[in-house]
C-alpha cells in the first residue's frame, strides 16, 4: 500500500520535526531525500538515518534518496567549496538557487507514478527566499499537475508558523540526530557557520536545551 504522503527530508530540525508531526497524528510517510552534491551532505546523510533509525516505526517508509548533482550548474558556488558563511552573512547570501523547484521536481513526479497523493515540505513562514513564496508554490503546483493525470497535493504546514512553534512541537523528538550545519568538522556540527547560529538559535529562543555537539562554540549575544 502507498504511503499516504511523500516528505522532502534534508535531515535538519525543520523536515525531521514535520516528520515527527506526521508520524504522530498517524500518516504513513514515505521520507524522501534529493543528493545535490553539496559538501555537508554526507553527515547530512549520515545523521538522517539515525534520526530514522531513532523513531522507526511501520508507518514510516524507507528512506528514498535521488540523485541530483549541481556541480555543473553551480560551479564555484560557496555550497560546493571555498567560502564559509557565518553568523554575521545576510541570509541572501545562503540561498541556493532553484533549491526547491529542483527538490521538489523528482519527488513529486515520483510520487505521482506511485499514486502517493501529497508531498509534505517544512518551509517556514519566515523563510526569505522566492522559491518558498505561496506565488512560487501556486504556480508549481498548477505545473506538477499539468504533467500527469495522476493530481498531487503540496503540504507545508510550516508555512505560517515561527521557528519557536516548530520547536516546540519537536521537543520530544531525538534532535541530537538532525544536521545543520555547511561547514561539518569530521562528524560534528562546525558551531561557526550561518546554519549552526541559526541552530543555536532556535534551541536557545524555544527555551530548549541545545543536544547537539559542536566542534567549537562562538559565543553570540
Ligand atoms: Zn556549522
Amino acid at each position: 500500500m502507498p504511503a499516504s504522503t511523500g516528505l522532502l527530508i534534508s535531515g535538519g530540525l525543520d523536515s525531521a520535526i514535520l516528520l515527527g508531526d506526521l508520524l504522530a497524528r498517524e500518516v504513513h510517510v514515505q521520507p524522501i531525500y534529493v543528493r545535490c552534491g553539496l559538501r555537508w551532505e554526507v553527515q547530512e546523510q549520515t545523521y538522517l538515518r539515525r534520526f530514522l533509525d531513532a523513531i522507526a516505526q511501520p508507518r514510516l517508509d524507507a528512506l528514498v534518496t535521488f540523485e541530483c548533482p549541481m556541480a555543473d550548474v553551480y560551479g564555484e558556488h560557496w555550497s560546493l567549496s571555498g567560502y564559509v558563511p557565518d553568523a554575521t552573512t545576510p541570509d541572501e547570501a545562503v540561498y541556493l538557487p532553484g533549491r526547491n523547484l529542483l527538490l521538489l521536481l523528482k519527488a513529486a513526479v515520483w510520487c505521482q507514478i506511485r499514486g502517493i497523493p501529497e508531498l509534505a515540505l517544512a518551509p517556514l513562514g519566515s523563510n526569505p527566499f522566492p522559491d518558498a513564496s505561496q506565488r512560487f508554490f501556486d504556480h508549481l503546483l498548477v505545473a506538477l499537475n499539468c504533467t500527469s493525470n495522476s493530481t498531487i497535493r503540496l503540504n507545508r504546514p510550516f508555512a505560517k508558523m515561527h521557528k519557536q512553534e516548530v520547536m516546540r512541537l519537536g521537543c520530544r523528538l531525538p534532535l541530537q540526530w538532525t544536521f545543520s550545519c555547511i561547514d561539518p568538522q569530521s562528524d560534528l556540527h562546525c558551531g561557526r557557520c550561518n546554519k549552526c547560529w541559526e541552530r543555536q538559535s532556535a534551541f536557545r529562543d524555544a527555551g530548549m536545551v541545545d543536544p547537539t555537539e559542536y566542534a567549537s562554540i562562538v559565543e553570540s549575544n
